[in-house]
């Protein structure tokens, strides 16, 4: 076996890996990259190899950054089947359609704008909706822990991440040599979903190392900063903003609010879910309650809805949407995009950051470059819209509901597999991330590790049957 890093390679996004075997070309993730928006724009457009050599693809879960590009290799000419869970292909089902809309409308906005100016090109979306409708047959179900032959008579084996509804680690093997792929690691106790599931002994890992240099705060402290940030700006009477990915993060927070609500500790203000894609996602996570933990599925057994309550409402419609600045008193609004790069989470801060009385709730991993990181860093003016906007609300980050394991859960997570583990390749990471874990994996275990960089390729030989005992 070969692997090429292609992307998510030096940095968090972009996921995409060519695994070659016995003359078959298997993509593990096919992502786009997020950040500045020409750089990634220029390396979505630009496929490392011809989309018709890749033979099949196999795709670790549904956010973007792993999945956003199969409409892209699809439109370029690739035909061969794409394993994944089933909650995975249901949440694609959504996003790339959102994805291709977002594309689709930007294009237009863009070109329109445009037109004004002479001799510039007219720009192209990434992608149409007819190249995601075209991708939706290319799925194919596989379920966790049930190995399944794929191409280059290699078998794949996928166990739950504990990072989104469906989220998987994957195990490729061709019978002499193991390859495990991670993924995005999740944390233990995160709501909703389940535990990470810990993986079998391979000869080689390729993992992430988002949170590689950091410690998290506990887990249980979510519920009750939440209280806080949501008493503290009603106590002002401002209103509380939240920027939340549509899968995941959202229905977390719903699940969250709704605790409190129930408990009687927040005052009954009224909240909205701001996005059709949220909407939509909701509904996936309602039809798949076997990727739930004990609580959840608690939660359903008593006949309670666990992403709807009476105060709570979902808004598909932009009309609906609009009508929110118009609201008098305090109230919650959760919408996307997490990193506060697109969609109707921007109109909500462009009315709402320059009062001292709201605050802006960051929830998840804020890539370098994105709206949502200069909110975090503390900017007193950012651009929304291309328009300078001072920043007075308060800015507050939960950074307890992450969905990413930080580094000593990354080393235990690790810990089965490294009996005969030869080495691991750190991805999805800035260096600054990466390169620490590198070393606590060489302290810890004793085993290789290597942030690997875009375009190198690697040969996984077959490991002799030496076990290497993990110190
Ligand atoms: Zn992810
Ligand atoms: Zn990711």
């Amino acid at each position: 076996m070969k692997i090429t890093f292609h992307g998510a390679a030096g940095g968090v996004t972009g996921s995409q890996h060519k695994l070659e075997s016995e003359g078959a070309s298997i993509l593990l993730d096919c992502g786009m990259f997020q950040g500045r928006r020409k750089d990634a724009e220029k390396k979505n457009r630009e496929m490392p190899f011809p989309a018709r050599s890749i033979d099949a693809v196999v795709l670790s879960h549904a956010h973007i950054d792993h999945s956003g590009r199969l409409p892209l290799l699809v439109q370029e000419g690739f035909t061969g089947p794409i394993y994944t869970t089933p909650a995975t292909i249901d949440l694609c089902q959504s996003m790339l359609r959102d994805t291709a809309h977002i594309a689709e409308s930007d294009a237009v906005f863009v070109n329109r704008h445009r037109s004004h100016e002479t001799g510039s090109d007219i720009v192209e979306p990434l992608f149409t909706m007819a190249d995601a409708e075209a991708t939706m047959p290319l799925f194919r179900p596989v379920p966790y822990r049930t190995p399944t032959s794929i191409a280059g008579g290699l078998t794949m084996e996928a166990y739950d991440a504990g990072h989104i509804l469906g989220s998987s680690s994957i195990v490729l093997t061709d019978g002499k040599t193991r390859l495990g792929f991670s993924g995005d690691v999740g944390r233990p106790g995160l709501p909703i979903i389940r535990d990470p599931e810990p993986l079998p002994p391979v000869d080689y890992l390729i993992m992430e190392s988002t949170y590689g240099s950091r410690r998290h705060p506990q887990q249980g402290e979510a519920l009750q900063r939440l209280e806080e940030v949501v008493k503290r700006t009603i106590g002002r009477g401002g209103r509380l903003i939240i920027p939340a990915f549509a899968v995941g993060r959202t229905q977390q927070i719903v699940l969250l609010l709704h605790q409190l609500i129930n408990e009687k500790r927040i005052p009954p203000v009224p909240m909205f879910v701001d996005s059709p894609l949220a909407v939509d996602v909701t509904k996936t996570f309602r039809a798949h309650p076997e990727c739930f933990d004990a609580e959840t599925a608690k939660y359903l057994e008593e006949g309670e809805d666990p992403f709807g309550f009476k105060r709570l409402t979902y808004v598909r419609e932009a009309e609906g949407s609009k009508k929110l600045n118009d609201l008098r008193g305090p109230f919650i609004v959760i919408s996307p995009s997490g990193m506060c790069e697109a969609g109707r989470i921007l109109h909500h801060l462009r009315h709402n950051v320059g009062d001292p009385k709201n605050t802006v709730l960051i929830t998840g991993y804020q890539a370098e470059n994105t709206l949502g990181r200069k909110l975090v860093n503390g900017m007193k003016s950012v651009r929304i819209f291309g328009i300078p906007t001072e920043v007075n609300a308060e800015i507050e980050s939960l950074d307890e509901l992450s969905g990413h394991a930080d580094a000593a859960e990354l080393i235990a997570w690790m810990k089965p597999t490294t009996s005969a583990l030869k080495k691991v390749f750190l991805v999805h990471g800035e260096p600054g991330e990466s390169a620490p874990l590198a070393e606590l994996i060489r302290s810890t275990y004793g085993i290789e590790a290597i942030s690997v960089r875009p375009g190198q390729v690697y040969d996984l030989l077959p490991v002799t049957q030496k076990i290497v005992h993990a110190v």
